[in-house]
């Protein structure tokens, strides 16, 4: 079979855009290339993976993780189901993060944490920005941490790793938290594709969504220094429960919601005056 066969086999069960995707990825090509190859003949294994991996597709997997890695803020990290697949929205809580910590420090460098990193995402994208930050990376799980390990070592970042359940008792002091937490309601309806396919611990919080920055801002004291930046993604109703958590568990800050690209609520910045 040539190239061509096989997108019209793929676009036969799956959306065009997303055969070509897959195809793209066996032939080692991106998809504009994908189409100046149409008449090359395919080796049969790579036919064979195509159609189990369209099979897949159509089964309600996410291609992200039948591709096996993502693009986020320009570089590509690997992933798996132990791990939530990083969002294109998460990608403004870096730029906005990196842009806090030039304007509070601009020139130290800075001791900065990631809970809950999954696939490192967050963590190693500031790193690529600013070398001069020591960044750690923490996650509960073992899985997923082993897969941040590996995007560090890809992406040839040099940085800390710690297995814990967010703060609980950590000693470590940072200058920077930023995080983005599990915090969709227990009960909140969410896609299929996310609720099948995407670690449940990376994504619900109890039954307000608010498990996890109660968790981190109930101890946060301990682990911030006097001048600090705490950084969260929110979903897009919890700006106020978020105003109010930091109210409960700190004093003397500054604090800002962010709103997305789509105008919606979406990152908590709280910082020290
Ligand atoms: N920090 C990771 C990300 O933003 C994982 C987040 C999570 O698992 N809740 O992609």
């Amino acid at each position: 079979m040539i190239v061509d066969d096989l997108i019209v086999y793929g676009k036969s069960k799956v959306h065009s855009d997303l055969a070509k995707m897959l195809l793209a990825d066996l032939m080692g090509v991106n998809s504009l290339e994908l189409l100046t190859i149409l008449d090359q003949e395919v080796p049969e294994e790579i036919v064979n993976t195509y159609k189990y991996r369209v099979d897949e597709l159509r089964k309600g997997r996410p291609i992200q993780y039948i591709i096996g890695n993502v693009n986020f803020c320009g570089n590509i990290f690997d992933i798996n189901e132990n791990v939530l697949i990083p969002r294109f929205e998460t990608e403004q809580l870096v730029v906005n993060t990196v842009e806090k910590i030039k304007e509070l420090w601009p020139n130290e460098s800075v001791d900065l944490i990631d809970l809950g990193t999954g696939s490192g995402a967050i963590g190693i994208s500031i790193k690529k920005r600013l070398p001069n930050v020591n960044v750690t990376l923490l996650d509960i799980s073992t899985a997923a941490l082993e897969v941040a390990k590996h995007n560090a070592t890809k992406l040839e970042v040099n940085v800390k790793y710690i297995i814990n359940d967010m703060l609980e008792n950590l000693a470590n002091k940072y200058d920077v938290i930023v995080s983005n937490p599990p915090y969709i309601k227990t009960n909140e309806e969410i896609e299929d594709i996310v609720k099948n396919n995407e670690p449940h611990l990376a994504l619900y919080a109890g039954d307000d969504g608010l498990d996890c920055y109660k968790k981190i801002l109930s101890h946060v004291k301990e682990n911030i220094k006097n001048k600090f930046l705490i950084a969260f993604e929110i979903g897009d109703t919890q700006k106020e429960d978020l105003f109010n958590l930091a109210s409960t568990y700190l004093t003397d800050y500054n604090i800002e919601c962010i709103k997305d690209f789509s105008n919606r609520d979406r990152m908590i910045f709280i910082w020290s005056k």
